[in-house]
């Protein structure tokens, strides 16, 4: 089994870069244009059987059925929020379920996705990291959730009323930690034969894994989202455990550079969930107004959305309001993140999901905890073979 072949040994075509899929035809000894006309299919028009293909031959069809499939995760439930915001629940190879979000708003619809199922980072306030870590996703199972919500609206249609405008890896799981996957996940996002989305308009969003987030930066210039959530390490070692690894002083010069790679006027988008009495308070709006002084940015806070025994508790309007006004009158463009999708549960830090598969999960959990944080992260994750 290939590391993009499925458990029948076929082939996921659905999760093949440009590439790797004119890299495929050829070992078919087909002609590398065929490449374009299948992406298209399957992208643009959300064809996931080969026989749709019409401008493919009949003989190759049946070739490429025979060792090849389009096989998106299976869809457990769709729902439809009052507001326009669309969740979708699907389940994955390792039999656990993930969420992907799609909110409409200002003309933008922006497609939250998930990288992993479960956390393994543990994040205090995050219902995800509560899980614990279960699997990583495929390149089939990121492209896919694209896939599906593309498909719900029918086929790609002239760039500028696309439904998908932008897409933000900011669903359940730590990207920076299936790193290769994402990667050629994110690269079918701006392909024009994937879905043609600009890369200003695909935002990783990490906790802070620094030697990926400098891997990342040799590799691709996608849009960089830093959830900082604290402006000191005591309090940050306390939030997000992973900074005992990566402090602020090694976490913010990693991100400066970057974005400095990327050039132009791009800025880091800092994501700051308010817990209240926790981080929410004047000194740290004041802390923070130091902390970022050398970091080009825009602040987005997230007033904490609440879930069972979380233990956490949502600030007031009030403080939240004072806190970015400090933050602004310091000269900070900073927005608050509302809350959307609320009948349908698609609050961020809400994607709970359904673990499936407890024991093999908590042995990888345990597994990758004791693992240094300071090799390679992706080199600790279980192997494709493992699946
Ligand atoms: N692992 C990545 C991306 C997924 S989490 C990361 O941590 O950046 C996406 C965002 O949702 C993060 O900023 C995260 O801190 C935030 N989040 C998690 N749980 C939350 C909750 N209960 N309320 C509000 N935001 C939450
Ligand atoms: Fe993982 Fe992100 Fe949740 Fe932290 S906030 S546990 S990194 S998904």
């Amino acid at each position: 089994m290939t590391a993009t072949s499925n458990a029948n040994g076929k082939i996921n075509l659905l999760g093949l870069t440009q590439p790797k899929m004119e890299a495929f035809f050829e070992s078919l000894g087909e002609k590398r244009f065929r490449a374009g006309q299948v992406m298209k299919w399957i992208h643009h028009l959300g064809v996931d059987n080969f026989d749709d293909m019409t401008n493919v031959g009949k003989a190759l069809r049946e070739k490429l059925a025979a060792v090849a499939e389009i096989r998106p995760p299976e869809v457990v439930s769709e729902d439809i929020s009052k507001d326009g915001t669309r969740k979708w629940v699907v389940r994955v190879a390792s039999g656990s379920c993930v969420e992907t979000v799609y909110i409409p708003q200002n003309g933008r619809g922006t497609l939250c996705v998930s990288s992993q199922a479960g956390c393994a980072l543990d994040c205090s306030f995050c219902s995800t990291g509560k899980q614990g870590f279960n699997s990583d996703l495929t390149v089939a199972e990121i492209i896919g959730q694209v896939w599906i919500a593309n498909k719900s609206f029918g086929s790609i249609p002239a760039k500028t009323d696309r439904a998908i405008t932008n897409v933000v890896m900011m669903g359940m799981g730590e990207p920076l930690l299936n790193f290769d996957n994402v990667l050629d996940a994110m690269l079918l996002m701006m392909d024009d034969l994937g879905y043609g989305i600009s890369k200003r308009k695909v935002t990783l969003s990490t906790s802070g894994v620094v030697p990926m987030i400098e891997k990342l930066g040799e590799l691709t210039d996608v849009a960089l989202a830093l959830s900082l959530h604290a402006p000191n390490n005591a309090l940050r070692n306390q939030l997000v455990p992973l900074n005992k690894k990566y402090p602020l002083e090694v976490l913010l010069p990693a991100c400066n550079r970057y974005m400095a790679g990327l050039g132009e006027k791009r800025v880091l988008t800092i994501e700051y969930t308010m817990l209240k009495d926790v981080n929410d308070q004047p000194e740290h709006a004041e802390e923070m107004i130091e902390l970022l002084r050398e970091t080009p940015c825009k602040i987005n806070l997230i007033p904490f959305n609440p879930f069972p025994h979380s233990g956490y508790e949502r600030p007031s309007n009030n403080s939240i309001r004072r806190f970015q006004d400090m933050l602004h009158k310091a000269g900070y463009n900073v927005t608050v993140r509302t809350t959307r999708g609320e009948d349908i549960d698609a609050a961020c830090g809400q994607l709970v999901g359904q673990v499936m598969d407890r024991t093999r999960r908590s042995e990888r959990y345990i597994a990758l905890r004791q693992l240094p944080v300071d090799g390679v992260p992706t080199a600790t994750q279980p192997s494709n073979a493992d699946r």
